[in-house]
């Protein structure tokens, strides 16, 4: 393939991955398609005369990790934080609703941001962690129609005028980056709820969606109190096999119980393996079957 053929196909690919992104944020991603070793030059410091440009008129994407650790920083809990500091928002490509940061209506600043900077620096949301770096992530294609369980991150380079970081002479790898912001701890916890988007996006009209399948995502994505009284409180554990261990863990373990919430999810939607349906709920399921049968008869 020639150079020029790559280039336009890695651009192509890129363009898809990044269609849930609004227009104007697109127009500034640099179309390249980065490894975690590629390097970039940049440096952001309270000394910067754009110091604070970038925190307003964004859409900040809260993963379930950002919630778990932002709630706690501020000793909210789930409703109370949602209400006064997220909207939700659908994206695009597999209809999922995730919560966006409340921008202010007027100024358009995000409400953490103050004259000395980010007000919750040490639990800033992952997005604003990797910029002026952003990540897509693809399942890697086997073959024509078939998928491989293995995912595949690359990286883009965002370029806003308004940035001077980017004038800076401090070179990074994008690995080095990530590490100095601590994106890769949030990656690792956010890694089911990142499997499941991206399965959700590449298995189309395929699998069943709705209303049901969105609030459960919303629940599981942005809080785990009722997530736990839906498995505790109904007949969810007679219908599906926990081990002791696992019970035990995501009674109290917000970060476990979300992992447990998307390998249900995938279970259940994609036909994974990780939770399994106990077998005397099929023989239950299949007895009430048959006697609704006999009585419609
Ligand atoms: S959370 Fe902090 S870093 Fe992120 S946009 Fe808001 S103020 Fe800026
Ligand atoms: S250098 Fe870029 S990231 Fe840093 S404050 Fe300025 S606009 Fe924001």
């Amino acid at each position: 393939m020639t150079d020029y053929k790559k280039a336009r196909d890695q651009a192509l690919e890129l363009d898809e991955e990044l269609r849930d992104l609004p227009q104007e944020v697109r127009n500034v991603l640099h179309p390249v398609r980065l490894t975690g070793k590629e390097h970039f030059q940049f440096r952001c410091h309270p000394g910067i005369e754009c110091f604070n440009a970038c925190c307003r008129n964004i859409e900040i994407i809260l993963t379930p990790y950002d919630l778990i650790r932002i709630r706690r920083r501020l000793g909210m809990d789930v409703e109370s934080f949602l209400n006064q500091y997220a909207t939700p928002f659908t994206l695009t490509k597999g209809q999922l609703p995730v919560p966006l940061i409340r921008m202010d209506a007027q100024s358009g600043q995000c409400p953490f941001n103050g004259p000395e900077g980010c007000s919750i620096y040490s639990d800033r949301p992952v997005a604003c962690r990797y910029y002026p770096i952003g990540m897509a992530l693809m399942h890697k294609q086997q073959s024509e129609g078939e998928k491989s369980q293995d995912d595949d991150e690359f990286y883009f380079l965002i370029k806003e005028d308004f940035c001077h970081g980017h004038r800076e002479t401090k070179d990074w790898s994008i690995a080095e980056w990530r590490q100095d912001q601590g994106s890769d701890g949030y990656d690792v916890q956010n890694r089911g709820w990142m499997e499941f988007i991206l399965k959700r996006r590449s298995a189309g009209d395929t699998v069943a969606t709705g209303l049901q399948l969105s609030e459960y995502f919303y629940m599981a994505s942005t809080n785990p109190d009722v997530f736990r009284r839906f498995v505790f409180d109904s007949s969810f554990l007679k219908r599906f096999h926990v081990d002791e261990e696992t019970e035990r863990l995501i009674r109290t373990d917000d970060l476990a119980l979300t992992d447990f919430a998307f390998a249900w999810l995938k279970s259940v939607l994609f036909g994974d393996k990780e939770i399994q349906v106990r077998p005397d709920a099929f023989a239950e399921l299949k007895g009430r079957r048959a006697k609704k049968k006999e009585d419609e008869q």
